[in-house]
């Protein structure tokens, strides 16, 4: 018994050196990619429930790894942010998403808004203001173009340090999104101090609305609150005509999901935006 027990203590700890090596490696090349433009944004069309047009995109980053290929960002964006490399690569989302909308605008295109995912450990900083602004700055994009995605964890961590970096993005008039709702415990009175734009109910309450009655519930009540604090809600990964159907039927403003389009390239994006297919 004492062998087994040692060879599995061997076992265990090879495993985990194997994921510490892994780590390693991927913090190492995350440093390169910058420079050597292994990051590419994709853009996933917003619907408006109403019109069934689109009203703009969440940009949705991607890794192209000389030697891995496609790095999925949950596997990377988490290691980023724990090394602080998250600091550049949020820069680099912004100022490229920026600029984009700012080149398809200036070209006759009408691309809507644009959402950028801000992770964390970076919006807890200045930082991500400085950045923001300049970047605005030197595009000249009117920043109403411009929304901020947040978790609603990141949100309830640090209360008033986020209270005031939000104002400060609501002075420049940007507009501010709460990612993932539904998966954190904030309250209904903080989200109406916080003065956001938009809600997005998180993806696992839509992919069982039509099995379980209790997603349903939720969705309903994150609706009803939107409505009656004037918030906009979006639904995120609709991937069904029921699904849909359900949402719409409760009154939520916007969706997004595979039913519609899966995150597309630049050029495909403004493809669909010519379209206008749905
Ligand atoms: P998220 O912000 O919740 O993004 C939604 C995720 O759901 C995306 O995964 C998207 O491709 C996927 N999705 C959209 N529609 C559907 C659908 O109908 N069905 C299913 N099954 N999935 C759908 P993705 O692109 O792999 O991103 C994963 C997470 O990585 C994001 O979750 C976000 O937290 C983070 N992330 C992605 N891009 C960035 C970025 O530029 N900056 C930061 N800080 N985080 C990012
Ligand atoms: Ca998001
Ligand atoms: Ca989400
Ligand atoms: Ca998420």
């Amino acid at each position: 018994a004492k062998k087994s027990g040692r060879n599995n203590y061997q076992f265990f700890r090879k495993e985990l050196n194997a994921e510490v090596v892994e780590r390693f490696s991927l913090e190492r090349d995350i440093s390169r990619a910058l420079d050597r433009n292994e990051f590419i944004l994709y853009y996933q069309p917003k619907i408006d429930l109403r019109s069934m047009g689109i009203v703009g995109a969440e940009a949705l980053i991607r890794w192209n790894h000389p030697e891995r290929g496609m790095v999925s960002p949950a596997k990377f964006i988490p290691i980023a942010e724990e090394s602080g490399q998250i600091v550049g690569i949020n820069r680099w989302v912004v100022k490229t998403a920026i600029e984009q909308w700012q080149k398809w605008i200036s070209t006759g295109h009408v691309p809507g808004t644009v959402a950028v995912n801000m992770s964390g450990y970076q919006f807890a900083q200045q930082k991500v203001m400085n950045t923001v602004a300049e970047a605005l700055e030197l595009s000249g994009l009117d920043p109403e173009f411009l929304e901020i995605e947040i978790t609603e964890n990141i949100l309830m961590q640090n209360i008033s340090e986020a209270a005031a970096v939000l104002q400060q993005l609501k002075n420049m008039r940007v507009r501010i999104g709460i990612d993932d709702f539904g998966t954190g415990y904030s309250s209904l009175s903080y989200i109406s101090s916080f003065k956001v734009d938009t809600i997005k109910i998180d993806r696992s309450f839509v992919m069982g609305c039509i099995e379980k009655p209790d997603n349903l519930v939720i969705i309903k009540t994150i609706i009803a609150m939107g409505q009656s604090l004037g918030i906009k809600v979006v639904a995120e990964g609709v991937e069904t005509a029921e699904q849909l159907e359900l949402i719409r039927q409760h009154g939520a403003d916007m969706a997004q999901g595979y039913y519609f389009s899966k995150p597309v390239p630049p050029e495909e994006y403004i493809r669909l935006l010519d379209k206008k297919l749905y």
